[in-house]
């Protein structure tokens, strides 16, 4: 049996790719939820990701995915509506005209920009269209040097430190500009006359994981099963520890764990299960307190607000913040996937990203993050009215995105820990080089089907055990990782 840690895209995208190569998987999910950063709440109609989420034209592999499980008709691209609001007002910047209209940057910097944006550098007057392909050429050029290089000191201060400061606060100065190319080329498909391209799925990103999941068998999937330990034994990885919690005495709960494979340890609640092979598909941290592999990456955490509202606030989908507002953007879903799939609700997200756990956003209550959010958007828009506000969930997630400094590509995590902790140790979670430059739900399932073609080449055919094994559990590990979304 092959054992997947982390019930997220990545794990749930490795276990559907082993499956399909006739491998014997079993998925273990710390929380009661699959889908970890891209899990959702329920509406008056669809259900809606606690986190924001959008498709860019560029990712295939979620839409051939989508395709394989028959959600192809699924999959929407739509116009998604940008502004920026500087100075108390807001500025729709979609269309030419508007984009024109649009007083904080000269005519000249909007041309230095716009060909930066469609990958075409201009210095020295021979227009260079493939110039900004190789990303991981930028990799040791920090945002600043790179954008007033390519464009002017005036892009970069009125246009993009405002952005690169919402997202990235105090960290901003070490961002690699390889990053931020990535960025503009994930953001990058535009409508000429109507603004930018952005995909979603009719039904909202959960229908691609319930179809995932019923694809790889509920009975392949435990759920409240984090997995606290994993045994490497002569350099080969040997088994995965679960705890559930409880102890498990019910003729079911032993029917279900024998059936897994599992070992019997009941007194405990910690069953221990005999694998090929290991995928580990969370954050690193879960990583090193599973194996010691220490990734140094850091990571910034993300509180993010779901407000359901009688009446519209924005006319635009995303709306940029720039001034000193406790959240960096104000996304309303519902200018991009129209309301009657919520039962009529508008809902407007409210993101803030957090680069440390002192940062005040971080230390407040919910509600206190809410009292301060609704009081900043009435400071902003004075006809907002608060009252119209029938529901306002706030999710958090301390490791929401690794913040992609200078030299990121010597930290990523190797797929294949064969050196670093033993044969059959795979890792498939944020961490790995499928989710850089961006991290997105597309670079899950890459990194899920990476680990999955190396498993399969190299357990080849046959190799699957019955896994019926007998290990006695691993004592004595205090599990403190589990990287769900906390939300109330
Ligand atoms: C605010 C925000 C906005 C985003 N916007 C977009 C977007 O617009 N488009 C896009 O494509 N992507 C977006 N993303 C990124 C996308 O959500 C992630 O890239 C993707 O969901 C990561 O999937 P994953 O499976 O690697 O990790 P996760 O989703 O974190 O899954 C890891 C899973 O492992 C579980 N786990 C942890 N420890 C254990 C353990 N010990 N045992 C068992 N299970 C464990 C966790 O509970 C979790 O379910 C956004 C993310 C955030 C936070």
């Amino acid at each position: 049996m092959i054992g997947v840690v982390g019930g997220g895209i990545a794990g749930l995208a490795a276990a559907y790719r082993l499956q399909e190569r006739g491998h014997d998987v079993q998925v273990f999910e710390a929380t009661g939820d699959i889908g970890g950063l891209a899990a959702t709440y329920e509406t008056a109609g669809d259900d809606i990701e606690k986190f924001y989420h959008h498709l860019s034209k560029s990712e295939e592999t979620i839409v051939e995915l989508a395709e394989d499980l028959g959600l192809g008709d699924r999959v929407e691209w739509r116009v998604g509506t940008n502004g920026y609001y500087v100075d108390g007002v807001v500025h729709p910047l979609d269309t030419p005209w508007e984009i024109l209209a649009y007083p904080h940057m000269s005519l000249y910097d909007k041309f230095r920009l716009g060909m930066l944006t469609l990958g075409v550098d201009v210095r020295g007057g021979i227009p260079d269209f493939d110039a900004y392909d190789d990303l991981a050429a930028y990799e040791d050029v920090t945002v600043r040097e790179f954008v007033e290089e390519h464009t002017t000191t005036s892009v970069y201060e009125n246009f993009v430190d405002p952005l690169l400061d919402g997202k990235y606060g105090d960290r901003k100065d070490e961002i690699s500009a390889a990053w931020f190319l990535g960025r503009v080329r994930f953001r990058g498909e535009r409508d000429p006359l109507r603004g930018e391209i952005l995909g979603y799925f009719d039904g909202g990103f959960g229908a691609l994981l319930d179809a995932l999941v019923d694809a790889v068998g509920r009975e392949n999937i435990s759920t409240n099963a984090p997995v606290t330990d994993l045994t490497v034994e002569d350099g080969q990885v040997q088994s995965l520890t679960v705890d559930h919690g409880e102890a498990q005495e019910s003729a079911e709960a032993q029917e279900s764990s024998e059936a897994q494979g599992s070992s019997e340890a009941q007194e405990s609640g910690e069953t221990t299960h005999d694998v090929d092979a290991a995928v580990v598909a969370t954050m690193p941290n879960v990583l090193e307190s599973l194996t010691g592999y220490a990734c140094e990456i850091d990571f910034q955490g993300a509180v993010c607000g779901l407000a359901t509202i009688e009446e519209s606030l924005l006319d635009t989908y995303w709306l940029n913040v720039a001034h000193d507002a406790p959240f960096g953007a104000l996304i309303e879903h519902t200018n991009f996937i129209e309301r009657e799939r919520y039962g009529g609700d508008h809902l407007l997200y409210v993101a803030a990203y957090v680069q440390d756990s002192e940062e005040d956003l971080w230390q407040m209550d919910n509600d206190e993050v809410r009292e301060a959010w609704l009081a900043e958007i009435e400071s902003m828009f004075p006809d907002f009215d608060r009252p119209a506000v029938s529901e306002f969930r706030i999710a958090r997630n301390p490791r929401a995105a690794p913040i992609y400094e200078r030299g990121y590509l010597d930290l990523v995590v190797p797929y294949h820990l064969d050196t670093e902790v033993g044969e059959g140790v795979y890792y498939a979670g944020m961490a790995s080089a499928a989710q850089y430059p961006e991290r997105s739900l597309n670079g899950g399932i890459l990194a899920g089907y990476e680990v999955a073609d190396r498993i399969d080449a190299a357990l080849g055919d046959g190799r699957q055990s019955d896994s019926a094994g007998d290990t006695a559990p691993e004592a004595g590990f205090d599990f403190s990782g589990a990287d769900g979304v906390e939300n109330e």
